[in-house]
């Protein structure tokens, strides 16, 4: 049993988000009129987890959908369709091209003995070259060099001459044959380098101790390129066409694994926000929302989403988004079932987290509503916090399940209203297969539907409630 404590809840006037059949507003402080929030059930009912767990598999199948690259061609062009398949207006931008990897067919192999087997877990690094070839295995500073290197790290720089490929077994996820995967930097990538099971690094350690030598044939397929990332923007008109709320979330696997919840979880809510909506105004059970309701699909984190707000400083088109809700994560928690939003230490956001948590809270107890949620100070590193590098940016918030790959531990602020059973400090849930080549859906997203579902509805009602208080 969980018990629930409140700090007090500061709310703002909360308006009718759908106003034909709903109350016009309410008074400060106060739940919604039961009209105004029948019609949030109305919405809330039409979001469906399977659709996003459908969404997931379908984009994880993708590929890790990096920008600049065909697996994220592919992606981004099943999103635009997808889009328009709900009626909406759909534009799909180049953002400013950028060096991008594509991993596309590897193989490891070991033989010891007669027989040759698949190394456990082997995948590439990204920026990794391709290449194929076969060699012994040797430690790291053995004599003789060359050959295929077994090490315990991702190599930084250029490996010694005469290396044919690199084993890596330095950044395993505990207990599995799963890696977490980070692009390589310069020279590190003259050779193809995979990372293996930490579990088979040490077996091949033994092996090589006094026994036999071990031969290791590879191959990698990649191409490396300078492309353009595609983002895809579409929009549901509102009754007020000045303005919008923006919904967002990475349409690449930033690490190049396959992303399941990292971020393919993000793509799904989106996809499930516009389609809800579309449905249910289309059938008039509820009115076109109060602005415009715009999406984005970023081709590759951080690097579209400055591109996006650079072209929204254009002249003619400043001052139109009222707020940006991000979903990055959205699917999975590894040591928690909560909902968390953040930042709540950015003044300009207060108006929309209050809202987003009032939603919450009003709804609590409802089927595909979080028992347990809270707003946290800023942790960083998702596309909302680029809206913030301005002077005069829009509030924007990220919405979601975990951050990372650890819990990370954060004093609350005060003035905002959670609930749960909370310690002093808000431990932040992680994804333990963040990053890593076991973000995939039967380890994640799969496992937990409800985390979609509620990210999705808390955030789609939260940002109506905000709209009329938003400019
Ligand atoms: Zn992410």
């Amino acid at each position: 049993m969980i018990a629930v404590f409140l700090l007090p809840p500061l709310l703002p006037p909360l308006l009718g988000a759908l106003a034909s059949q709903g109350s016009p507003a309410s008074a400060p402080g106060s739940r919604p009129a039961a009209p105004a929030l029948e019609m949030e059930r109305v919405l809330a009912r039409e979001v469906r987890e399977a659709n996003m767990l459908a969404s997931v598999r379908t984009l994880v199948g993708f590929g890790p959908r990096m920008g600049g690259t065909s697996s994220g061609e592919r992606a981004s062009a099943w999103v635009a369709e997808r889009f328009r398949a709900e009626g909406l207006a759909v534009e799909v931008v180049e953002d400013p091209p950028l060096r991008a990897h594509e991993e596309t067919k590897w193989s490891v192999e070991a033989r010891e003995g007669d027989s040759w087997r698949p190394v456990a877990g082997a995948v590439p690094y990204g920026f990794s070259k391709a290449g194929s070839g076969s060699g012994p295995l040797r430690l790291e500073g053995a004599s003789p060099g060359g050959g295929v290197l077994l090490l315990r790290r991702r190599p930084r720089g250029p490996l010694p001459s005469g290396t044919l490929a690199a084993l890596v077994d330095g950044d395993a996820v505990p207990g599995t044959d799963y890696s977490v995967l980070h692009p390589l930097a310069g020279r590190a990538g003259d050779v193809p380098v995979f990372a293996i099971s930490a579990r088979e690094a040490g077996r091949l350690r033994e092996a090589l101790e006094g026994g036999p030598p071990i031969e290791v044939r590879f191959s990698l397929e990649a191409r490396i390129s300078e492309s353009s990332p595609k983002t895809v923007l579409a929009t549901i008109p509102g009754r007020d066409r000045t303005r919008s709320i923006l919904f967002c979330a990475h349409g690449d696997a930033d690490s190049g694994g396959p992303g399941a919840d990292d971020n393919a979880s993000g793509v799904a809510v989106l996809l499930e926000i516009a389609r809800a909506v579309s449905a249910a105004v289309r059938s008039g059970r509820v009115d076109a929302p109060p602005c415009d309701l715009r999406f984005a699909v970023w081709g590759t984190e951080i690097h579209s989403t400055r591109a996006f707000v650079e072209r929204e400083r254009a002249p003619g088109r400043s001052g139109a988004l009222a707020a940006v809700l991000n979903f990055d994560q959205a699917g999975f928690g590894s040591g928690d079932d909560a909902l968390f939003v953040e930042p709540d230490d950015v003044p300009r956001n207060g108006t929309l987290v209050r809202s987003i948590l009032a939603a919450a809270l009003d709804h609590r107890g409802e089927e595909g509503f979080p028992s347990r949620f809270t707003s946290n100070r800023a942790l960083g590193g998702t596309d909302s916090y680029v809206f913030q590098e301005g002077a005069a940016g829009p509030p924007s918030v990220t919405v979601f399940a975990s951050a990372f790959g650890q819990p990370s531990f954060v004093e609350p602020t005060t003035g905002f209203p959670r609930s749960g059973d909370w310690a002093a400090k808000i431990r932040i849930d992680h994804d333990r297969f963040y990053h890593s080549s076991g973000d995939l859906p039967e380890n994640t997203t799969d496992l937990e539907p409800f985390n979609m579902g509620w990210c999705a509805r808390v955030a789609l009602l939260g940002a109506l409630r905000a709209a009329p208080d938003l400019r």
